[in-house]
């Protein structure tokens, strides 16, 4: 696993990405604060039993989110050109193709971004979030990041409505609360207040678990067939749910969801595709 060079990997390379990556940077830690210090502590006893282990599962979330989120920035998986050398095998090498922006000759599933302006092995798409490309090697990351924050935003949602709906009824259920929620702009102008600023983030929550799960959703089928998003219906490299799953998520996928830190090799190097096969 290469590392990007961290002036490269914290430096958005649009403004849409810097601010994808910042409303990210303040809403994850916000959320937290919240549910841990507001929420929390009107649905268990503080310091008890389930309030602990809550904590801890919020705790467990939060450090995969970001983790997983940092390690998706930091993987570098874009063509080391230096390093990448055409293979020798006729085979292989008519797989290969020019790519004009970089002026190299690129291998089979890499495709160039526009936005990051280089080429990405295995490319599937620029993610603004993290503000660089998913590809070969960063794709657990980004899927982890995806889970933990469908789970996350779930667990927030849930809790935050018992908050909102039903311990504190008797102050949102009004007229302005639906001000509040879908123009959250003139209702900080018109009165900026805590409660305010709690609905904020419950739709804020919303809107991450509608997001986060609409794009598992999406990225399902297309990690099922071992395909990727510029050729999500191709099966050309479909080897099996199971095998597929392994390309992605590496040798050690069982424990994977545990941690970005643990390690699990990629079967394949991303570079020499034979098509419905493993690796070359
Ligand atoms: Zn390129
Ligand atoms: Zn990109």
């Amino acid at each position: 696993m290469i590392l990007r060079p961290l002036s490269k990997a914290f430096k958005p390379p649009s403004t849409s990405d810097a601010a994808c990556i910042l409303l990210v940077a303040v809403f994850v830690p916000l959320t937290y604060i919240f549910h841990v210090t507001v929420v929390m502590p009107e649905l268990h006893v503080v310091g008890g039993l389930w309030y602990t282990l809550v904590w801890l599962a919020a705790l467990f979330v939060l450090f995969n989110i970001t983790s997983n989120l940092l390690a998706c920035m930091l993987v570098d998986t874009t063509i080391k050109k230096e390093i990448l050398k055409p293979p020798l095998e006729p085979e292989l090498l008519r797989q290969w193709h020019m790519c004009d922006a970089c002026q190299a000759l690129v291998p089979p599933r890499t495709w160039h971004c526009d936005v990051c302006d280089v080429c990405i092995i295995k490319r599937d798409h620029h993610c603004r979030f993290s503000g660089c490309c998913i590809g070969h090697h960063n794709y657990r990351y980004f899927f982890y990041f995806l889970v933990y924050m469908c789970i996350g935003a779930g667990f927030v949602v849930i809790n935050a409505s018992i908050y909102l709906w039903y311990l504190h009824a008797d102050y949102y259920w009004r007229p302005y609360t639906v001000i509040a929620l879908f123009v959250p702009a003139l209702s900080f102008t018109l009165f900026a207040s805590w409660e305010n600023f709690y609905l904020f983030l419950y739709e804020l929550n919303i809107l991450a678990f509608g997001i986060s799960l609409l794009m598992l959703i999406y990225h399902f089928p297309i990690f099922k067939r071992g395909a990727v998003m510029k050729q999500r219906n191709s099966t050309k490299h479909d080897l099996g749910l199971r095998a597929n799953a392994e390309m992605v998520l590496g040798k050690r996928m069982h424990l994977t969801w545990l941690s970005p830190f643990l390690r699990s090799d990629l079967p394949h190097d991303g570079i020499n595709w034979i098509p419905g096969s493993k690796a070359e």
